[in-house]
């Protein structure tokens, strides 16, 4: 299904132009306007989800097949020496856009950027109570 006021609804289905470098009857994959990096994509499923916690499992089963598809693509086209996928969730976890994307950043030796995050030190009784805490 289709929400009326969301832009990447109209993107994926084609309404608002974009540069697409795949498509298949389930998702349009689309160069990202602000690149971290030359050939930065977003996978775009058809049907509208906010997030992961809404997609379809159907759905979701065939993100990474499609990820996989364009990875080889970047590598064989743009000679990229590496590969992120990065998977935003809510407005927390730095989501701007809510209808689900998945990133795919082709890396590159000396491309600049960061992407990551400040590593904790948890004691191992604390990964024990966090452990215990999902799967209780
Ligand atoms: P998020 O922060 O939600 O994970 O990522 C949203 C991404 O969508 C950003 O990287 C942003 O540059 C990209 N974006 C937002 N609007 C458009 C648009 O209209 N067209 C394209 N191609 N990318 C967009
Ligand atoms: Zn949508």
């Amino acid at each position: 299904m289709k929400k009326d006021d969301c832009i990447f609804c109209k993107i994926a289905g084609g309404e608002i132009p974009s540069k697409t470098i795949y498509e298949d009857e389930l998702f349009r994959v689309i160069l990202d306007l602000g690149p971290a990096t030359k050939g930065h994509a977003l996978i775009i499923p058809k049907e509208h989800a906010d997030n992961l916690f809404e997609l379809p499992t159907e759905i979701a089963a065939k993100v990474l097949p499609t990820a996989q598809k364009v990875a080889v693509m970047m590598k064989d086209k743009l000679h990229c020496d590496g590969l992120n996928l990065v998977q935003n969730n809510g407005e927390i976890a730095g989501q701007t856009v809510m209808h689900f994307h998945m990133h795919m950043i082709p890396r590159y030796e000396s491309d600049g950027q960061e992407i990551g995050w400040i590593a904790g030190k948890p004691s191992q009784e604390e990964l024990e109570a966090i452990k215990e805490q999902i799967t209780d």
